[in-house]
């Protein structure tokens, strides 16, 4: 049975057309869905016939809230849904001022293999359709009664790893026939898949691209990204202007900060040496230890000294706020947690 969620409405309008149903009540069904109605059955104004045919061919993939979590820090919460193959994913949110910003995943676990990513200990199990990405904005917005207006890429997986769904569900999630969220307020972060960054710029979306850069030379990336034995830090420089050029749009590099790994004086002026004059913006993040390795985070001097060199020379610079700390908030941690918790049982 499919999940129509996956469809965009011209699916949805061709599948009423097939069927022989008006072509209307495709934007119908969609209204309903979208105001949080997951029972073909409660849509008042859909006919019995119509509502029978529908429920044959489709079921409406809200995943089930296993567990959750709220930081008693900061205005984090991070839950825990179960798919339908009983496969787990999770997705935190954050609470701005300026509005409820959800961190999504994009696959079930990931393949990536990065050493401070908890995502990636038990490989990837599998891809998330592009309804699944959706539910969990729609399931989390019901959990916590409050639209959500930000949506970050940031979650389990790599997403260009995933390109084709992710794609399809950045056309859903912005459409006005869906969620509704608009092309500036999505961030997609990807661990630097040089080909994929390429056919993302001649997309042209006004979405914002995060690259995790993690290190200012070859030889310390690829202590910690095994992705950095394929692509040259050159190669994501070169497509990272070609992205800027082609989309006019400020990169975002993310670098988490490792103590004696990456946070020295000098590896803050490789990377300002890297950057300056790029339309770009670095955005430092003092990583969460985990339980399954030895990294640990960089102290506070160290990290605001990283700030000062990058700061000196020109290159736009924050420190990312450490989001509930207290409720396993880096990404993968909880699905880990939990299933090793199921296993001891
Ligand atoms: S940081 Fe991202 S790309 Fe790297 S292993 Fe974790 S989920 Fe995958």
């Amino acid at each position: 049975m499919i999940n129509i969620l996956d469809l965009n409405l011209l699916e949805l309008k061709k599948w009423m057309k097939i069927n022989g149903e008006s072509e209307f009540r495709a934007k119908q069904v969609f209204d309903w869905i979208y105001k949080d109605v997951w029972d073909f059955e409660d849509m008042n104004n859909i006919p019995k016939g119509v509502k029978e045919k529908l429920q044959s061919d489709f079921h409406i993939g809200i995943p089930k809230l296993v567990e959750e979590y709220s930081s008693k820090l900061n205005d984090t919460k991070k839950y825990l849904f179960a798919l339908e193959d009983g496969n787990l994913i999770e997705c935190v949110i954050m609470k701005y001022k300026h509005g409820n910003s959800i961190c999504i995943s994009t696959q079930v676990g990931c393949r990536m293999g990065c050493k401070f990513c908890a995502s990636t200990i038990g490989g990837m199990i599998r891809n998330l359709s592009p309804g699944e990405m959706l539910a969990q904005i729609m399931k989390s917005q019901h959990l916590i009664g409050e639209r959500i207006s930000n949506v970050v890429l940031m979650g389990s997986g790599e997403p260009f790893d995933n390109f084709d769904n992710v794609m399809k569900f950045l056309e859903i999630v912005t459409s006005g026939n869906g969620l509704n969220i608009g092309q500036r307020h999505i961030t997609i972060s990807t661990c630097g898949i040089v080909p994929k960054i390429k056919e993302f710029a001649d997309i042209n979306l006004q979405i914002t691209l995060a690259i995790s850069l993690h290190a200012a030379t070859d030889e310390i990336r690829m202590k910690s990204m095994p992705i950095a034995n394929k692509y040259s830090i050159a190669e994501i420089i070169d497509v990272s202007k070609y992205y800027i050029n082609k989309t006019n749009r400020r990169l975002t590099f993310e670098y988490a900060l490792v103590k004696d790994l990456n946070d020295s004086r000098l590896d803050a002026e490789n990377l300002s040496n890297l950057l300056s004059g790029m339309l770009c913006h670095v955005n430092l993040i003092p990583i969460n230890e985990i339980k399954e390795n030895e990294l640990k985070t960089s102290s506070k001097d160290n990290v605001a000294e990283f700030k000062k060199v990058l700061e000196n020379n020109n290159v736009q610079v924050t420190i990312r706020r450490e989001m509930g700390l207290d409720i396993n908030a880096a990404c993968g941690q909880l699905r880990r947690s939990y299933i090793k918790c199921e296993e001891l049982k």
